[in-house]
């Protein structure tokens, strides 16, 4: 299951960035009874291939394993349906999409992106292997197919007519152990002047704000434009453009064309010369990055215990993935953590992977008022704050983590 080669362009020799051990899988929360039995546990490490500067996790966990219990759904969050509007009607004036046209998503959920092209009288097709979710999209007037996006797919598909002007894939080029078969399946079917769109986390920002608790095994990749544009070549498809999105904490939205149908423009090679700048193609960055995780660790578990010794209670708020990651990663458990805060009814009343706090509702902080939150879900902080200003209000403080431990 380990990977030894990477997965990118092949070459051996993936060197270790981070190693977090033998971490639970970060949304797999337990219940009561689950703790008679063996909780399953993989190596989570952090590689960078020093041949393309691919940067990957080297475990594969089984993606029956993985995606088990696989529930969420796009248009939960309003702030993303909303993103997802402003893109696609930017993307209709621009290429004079109408009813020829048509508009493929991979990954493409509950339909929360395309029902924007659908509604504008664009034919749209959704790919999506979770089939509940599929059939969620087609009945909201988005047809999607319920299988995994492969070449042998693309293949299908462009041999029965169904190109695209427009292909869209947000978040999911950083799960794909196939990255190459998946790309070069974009190529496959995107129209001789086609364009394709792809979101994904950007290390750059990983690495400054010290967002390691996004470092899971569902997330395969920590992608740079560097090593996406060695990927894209590789398989066909050149990027053309690039601009920086405030979503999952900082992302890359690409948009790349079928090799010498566009030329990569002046945001692409400034960008380029930007990560090549600030050393991301070196030993040292990664290094560098390394030490200031390591060094956070050491400096949260000595304040954590430093208010424990004055006999204080301290929660945490957020049981999303990341959460779990920051608490198996630091070793962070119930001697420190009385308890999770969460709004999901769903979380309630489960354990958190690994460390097996309890998970609790949020009016928990004010009935117990421990004199410490933790906040763990940093990517929500000013709704949180705001949602909790009675607990603030009667002297609770959160702690935020990172990208530098502050009391609040
Ligand atoms: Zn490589």
């Amino acid at each position: 299951m380990k990977q030894t080669t990477c997965r990118g362009c092949g070459r051996s020799g993936l060197a270790v960035v981070l190693d977090l051990g033998e971490q639970p899988l970060a949304n797999a929360i337990l219940k009561e009874s689950d703790l008679a039995l063996p909780e399953p546990r993989f190596p989570l490490v952090m590689a960078y291939c020093p041949e393309c500067w691919l940067v990957q996790i080297t475990e594969n966990v089984p993606p029956e394993v993985l995606f088990r219990e696989y529930t969420y759904f796009s248009s939960v969050s309003d702030a993303f349906v909303e993103h997802s509007r402003v893109i696609a009607e930017r993307l209709i004036a621009q290429r004079g999409l109408g009813p020829d046209g048509l508009v493929i998503e991979l990954a493409s959920n509950d339909g929360y992106l395309l029902q924007h092209y659908a509604r504008a009288g664009v034919p749209v097709l959704g790919i999506d292997p979770a089939r509940n979710i599929a059939e969620v999209a087609t009945a909201r007037g988005v047809p999607t197919l319920a299988e995994f996006f492969t070449r042998d797919l693309a293949e299908e598909l462009a041999t029965t007519g169904r190109t695209a002007d427009v292909v869209h894939a947000n978040n999911v080029i950083a799960h794909i152990p196939d990255l190459n078969g998946f790309v070069a399946g974009i190529a496959r079917i995107l129209k001789p002047d086609g364009v394709a769109v792809i979101e994904t986390p950007y290390l750059r920002r990983l690495v400054e704000q010290l967002e390691f608790d996004t470092i899971y095994h569902e997330h395969l990749f920590y992608h740079s434009l560097t090593g996406l544009s060695g990927v894209f070549e590789r398989n066909g498809l050149t990027v053309v453009d690039v601009e920086m999105i405030p979503v999952h904490g900082g992302s890359l939205r690409v948009f790349a064309m079928r090799t010498g149908a566009g030329q990569a423009g002046a945001a692409v090679r400034s960008l380029l010369a930007e990560e090549s700048a600030i050393g991301l193609c070196s030993a040292a960055y990664y290094a560098a990055f390394a030490g200031r995780v390591a060094a956070l660790g050491v400096e949260l578990k000595t304040t954590l215990a430093d208010l424990k010794s004055q006999g204080h209670t301290i929660a945490a708020y957020g049981a999303a993935a990341k959460g779990a990651v920051l608490l198996n990663a630091f070793g962070i458990g119930t001697d420190t953590i009385a308890f999770v805060a969460d709004r999901s009814p769903h979380k309630q009343g489960f354990l958190m992977p690994g460390v097996h706090i309890p998970i609790v509702d949020p009016d928990q902080l004010v009935a117990r008022h421990p004199e410490e939150c933790l906040l763990l879900a940093w990517n929500f902080a000013d709704e949180i704050l705001a949602q909790q200003a009675q607990y603030r209000n009667s002297g609770g403080k959160f702690i935020l983590p990172g990208p530098k431990l502050t009391l609040v």
